[in-house]
């Protein structure tokens, strides 16, 4: 499965377009976009998102809104302070995985 960066719209199979020259390259079939990427789905919501993204955009919105709420409640004020919040992430992750 593909999915488009310009429309959103998920296919499998690509359209083809000849520029001038003849030279042949695969496009969106409904926007005839050439910036499309493979597509999995979000573990989450089962939407289609480009492969790599990791979640849908609103589970990564609604997460980083509770880590803005975590460093909020912890009265973070400097730039230390805000990279010893993420090494704390970073060590639970790893204990986790
Ligand atoms: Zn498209």
């Amino acid at each position: 499965m593909n999915i488009c960066m310009r429309c959103g719209k998920t296919f499998d199979r690509a359209g083809t377009e000849t520029d001038d020259v003849g030279y042949t390259y695969s496009i969106c079939p409904y926007c005839e976009s050439d910036n499309f990427t493979s597509a999995e789905t979000c573990p989450f919501t089962g939407d289609y998102i480009p492969s790599g993204q990791g979640v849908s955009a609103s589970v990564q919105k609604r997460v980083q809104q509770r880590l803005e709420q975590i460093v909020a409640d912890e009265g973070v004020e400097n730039d230390d302070q805000l990279y010893a919040l993420i090494e704390v992430i970073g060590n639970w992750s790893e204990e986790r995985s």
